[in-house]
């Protein structure tokens, strides 16, 4: 079944309308398109702190969107797409996913007061399972690849709204305040570069969004080089933007959450990181290991996924010194205990 992503075209960003009372995304409330009666549909996300950390001797900006209500930054997508159904008057939605945007349009669709029904893949980890069927989501297990699941999903999306992180062009306004805020949190100046995962971009375009807003907006004369971030066992992207030819040898990896062998985005991934004079990264299981460890024994207990960008930022710093990074801690450790028992006891 084909289905075609959906874009919104940029919207002005004034930094006079922040609303500086509220210690959420929605204090950007005026740079996201809804209509001023929608009811907004939160649950406290966004905004999080954006602390200096030092992995292994490097220093690094790291906002602490694993703090997130559900655990992940997927919350910020799920928040503006659940205000958006709610503001169409949506009663039904489904959506396919492995694991975090599954666990965060169960909870903001728990919050709406809109009913929820997941496609996933059998195999999914019993913890986000469990988090999903806790917010009151019909789960359906579809046993098959994350294609059939996804198509399972386009069936049922005929009859009631897809509510989906990848093709609705909503879940990206929402993704796309975590640009502000490193701009906002840094006195509006850009660091060099933003290390983000690349998995299917949510977090990756939302932020070139955010940015090219910013730029139109004349708040910031340049936006930051896009440093896109991908398991070596898993990157068709970075092949494709260094021009090799595809591996179709994908081996499972650590870093489950960004490990997607066809992003339905992939070619605008690979401009914003174009575009912005950015670069891919890609990262071995070592390399996740030893970042998982070293930010663990910093008291940071994160997702093996989450360590791969860390990785990919520390690699990063290493090739350009004195460079002024931000990046993030994606999803929380505790998501993931199974992955991390293994991890440990390997
Ligand atoms: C979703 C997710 C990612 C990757 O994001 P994409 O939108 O697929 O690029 C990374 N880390 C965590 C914890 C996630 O939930």
């Amino acid at each position: 079944m084909n289905i075609k992503p959906e874009h919104l075209p940029l919207y002005p960003f004034n930094r006079g309308e922040i609303d500086l009372t509220a210690s959420s995304l929605w204090r950007y409330k005026s740079a996201i398109p809804l209509l001023p009666e929608t009811p907004i549909v939160s649950l406290q996300e966004g905004f999080t702190p954006m602390r200096l950390v030092t992995v292994s001797g490097i220093s690094l900006w790291v906002k602490q969107e694993q703090l997130s209500v559900t655990g992940s930054y997927k919350d910020r997508g799920a928040s503006v797409l659940m205000s958006k159904a709610k503001e169409l008057g949506i009663r039904e939605i489904v959506q396919d996913s492995s694991g975090n945007a599954g666990c965060s349009i169960a909870a903001y669709a728990a919050a709406a007061g809109i009913a929820c029904t997941l496609f996933v893949q059998k195999d999914t980890s019993p913890s986000k399972l469990a988090q999903m069927e806790a917010y009151g989501a019909t789960l359906k297990l579809i046993d098959g690849t994350r294609e059939d699941v996804a198509d399972a999903a386009l069936v049922a999306a005929k009859h009631t709204y897809y509510a989906s992180h990848v093709y609705n062009p909503y879940f990206l306004q929402g993704t796309k305040t975590f640009a502000y805020e490193i701009a906002e949190q840094r006195n509006w100046k850009m660091p060099e570069a933003v290390v983000l995962p690349a998995g299917n971009g949510t977090l990756l375009l939302g932020c070139y969004i955010g940015f090219q807003e910013l730029l139109a907006s004349g708040i910031i004369t340049h936006i930051p080089k896009l440093i896109a971030v991908q398991a070596a066992h898993c990157s068709p992207l970075a092949q494709a933007f260094f021009n090799q030819p595809p591996n179709l040898q994908i081996q499972t990896t650590l870093a489950e959450g960004i490990a997607i062998a066809k992003p339905a985005r992939a070619a605008e991934m690979l401009e914003a990181v174009h575009k912005t004079q950015g670069t891919f990264i890609t990262v071995s299981e070592q390399a996740i290991t030893d970042a998982w460890k070293a930010c663990a024994q910093l008291g940071y207990y994160i997702e093996p996924t989450s360590a791969a960008t860390i990785a990919g930022a520390l690699s990063y710093a290493a090739s350009s010194p004195q460079s002024d990074i931000v990046t993030l801690f994606s999803g929380h450790g505790l998501k993931s205990t199974d992955k991390i028992l293994k991890l440990l006891h390997a």
